[in-house]
């Protein structure tokens, strides 16, 4: 229960589900931390101190907020426009692959890309312009209430210090656990000075968790807005080329975990034209800090008289020599017939493996994710044989009958109990008479962890397991959908970013417990 990918959705790979936190997200974490540290020394220096000191004994705690120097922090914050550049342009390529196929187009945004650099810039500046704002409001604040409560100087000061780089709400709460530290310590018949030291510092510790924390606000925010800008100026782009119909919409998408929020719930599957504001005034998602919201384009339908005169299957040749169509058209033709075909035989089977894999999954205290997806849906199927005939230079026959996943389950478990299931539902398998191919890829360093089986049933029906922990299902997704981003792009540097993404992803994901290396013991010498 409750793992993530119980999604009714469709994966969106710019859709941000569960806790990880990206490449791109850790990286301008980093870079504000680095910023509010610089900050930090800057205000211990003496002459800040006294010009900031001045002002707090004139009892004007506007104009020292002021002092503090602000604009070096600005500086020090400059780095994050170009990580949140490389987020519009990843994002816009990587949407640019999940176009429908008549909107698909050539075009890559590099990461030099004008547009990306120039939004980046104004929505990086706003940013830093807003989080200066906030930590000037909170260290003006804190010096109001330290006049207000009569703190001698030497105590205003090392509040100051306290709570730069802090927003209100954060240095208010920094100052209420640093007033109680100190109230427990002398309770609990600490001197005063021991207690006051004390205080100083686990509210170093604590300062530095509200640091991280508006960090991450701050990273997760920008860049999913980032990533949106991305989505929204691929579609700009293909509309250039004239590939975006009429009529075309957009649809809002939350994030489809426990994590959504109560504001974006409500505005969950909202449809308006693309071009249009959607209801909370915003062209793309995000509607509040934090918001994992995207937005996806839903291409406009030909008008009814087109549809009418396009003619019924036995005259497909007359249609073709009004409309020439290009071989992938074509191609599409058969590869929708071999999707049909595979799916048709799939199903004659299916039940009873089904019944079969559940039944092991109970047995052994697995969960059973995404089994309503266990049939791969007819659009997919037929696109994958497509692509991989194109990618491939084969045709639509061989690649159907290469089509190993027709089928396929997904099976869970948390990382304690996961090597133990993992063996036993594949011994269980093989005794049953299927035939089992284990791939064991947990291995330190790959961007996909997990084991993937490919079953043969005793009816001849081949299909894919995948054993996963909630953890590396998640993983699993993110670096797919990027996967498949790198696939439509010849850009070296996106592969190679995409590439460190992927692996940067699955490296945050724990092992299971137990010998891995035990997983999918050598298949048995005699088979059936
Ligand atoms: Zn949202």
């Amino acid at each position: 229960m409750g793992y993530v990918l119980k999604a009714k959705k469709p994966n969106d790979p710019l859709l941000i589900v569960g806790n990880g936190l990206t490449a791109n997200e850790k990286k301008l974490i980093r870079q504000y931390l680095e910023a509010l540290r610089k900050l930090n020394l800057e205000v211990d220096d003496p002459d800040v101190i006294r010009r900031i000191m001045a002002e707090v004994l004139a009892g004007n705690p506007l104009s020292a907020a002021n002092q503090v120097p602000w604009s070096g922090f600005t500086q020090s914050l400059a780095p994050i426009v170009t990580t949140m550049a490389t987020q519009v342009a990843i994002s816009a390529n990587l949407n640019l692959t999940k176009l429908p196929s008549k909107i698909k187009y050539e075009a890559v945004f590099n990461l030099t890309d004008p547009r990306a650099i120039g939004w980046a810039q104004v929505r990086a500046g706003s940013t830093i312009r807003q989080v200066n704002e906030y930590s000037r409001q909170a260290v003006s604040k804190i010096i109001q209430d330290g006049l207000r409560s009569k703190l001698d100087p030497d105590q205003v000061q090392a509040a100051i210090k306290r709570v730069v780089g802090l927003d209100s709400r954060q240095a208010t709460a920094l100052e209420n656990f640093y007033k109680k530290t100190i109230e427990d310590g002398t309770l609990k018949g600490l001197s005063y000075q021991s207690a006051v030291a004390r205080a100083e510092s686990l509210g170093v510790t604590y300062r530095n968790r509200l640091w991280s924390q508006r960090a991450e606000r701050i990273a997760r925010t920008e860049l999913a807005e980032a990533a949106n800008q991305g989505r929204f100026m691929s579609w700009m782009e293909a509309d250039a080329q004239g590939l975006i119909p009429p009529n075309s919409k957009k649809r809002w998408m939350t994030a489809p975990d426990e994590r959504t929020c109560p504001i974006c719930r409500g505005m969950d599957g909202e449809i308006v034209d693309w071009e249009k504001d959607f209801s909370m005034g915003k062209l793309m998602p995000t509607a509040h800090p934090n918001c994992r919201c995207t937005a996806v384009l839903i291409p406009g339908e030909p008008s009814a008289v087109i549809e009418e005169k396009i003619p019924p299957t036995g005259e497909y040749e007359g249609y073709k020599l009004n409309q020439p169509r290009n071989a992938t058209s074509s191609d599409r033709g058969q590869a929708d017939v071999a999707a049909n075909n595979l799916r048709d035989s799939a199903r004659v089977s299916e039940p009873k493996i089904t019944r079969d894999v559940i039944d092991l999954s109970k047995q052994h205290g697995g969960d059973m994710v995404g089994l309503e997806y266990r049939i791969k849906t007819q659009s997919s199927l037929a696109e994958k044989i497509q692509t991989t005939a194109r990618d491939n230079a084969t045709n639509v026959a061989v690649e159907s009958r290469n089509m190993k996943d027709v089928i396929r389950y997904t099976m869970v478990k948390p990382e304690a109990g996961y090597v133990d299931m993992t063996n036993s539902v594949v011994r269980d398998l093989r005794s049953q008479g299927y035939k089992v191919t284990v791939i064991n890829n947990w291995k330190p360093g790959s961007p996909y962890l997990g084991v993937n089986a490919q079953v043969i049933s005793p009816t001849g029906q081949m299909f894919e397991l995948q054993f996963h922990t909630p953890k590396s299902l998640v993983s699993k997704t993110k670096t797919h959908d990027l996967y498949k981003s790198i696939r439509n792009t010849r850009d070296p540097i996106i592969i190679d970013r995409i590439d460190k993404e992927m692996v940067e992803i699955a490296k945050s994901v724990p092992f299971p417990k137990g010998d891995v290396g035990t997983l999918g013991d050598p298949m048995p010498k005699i088979q059936k």
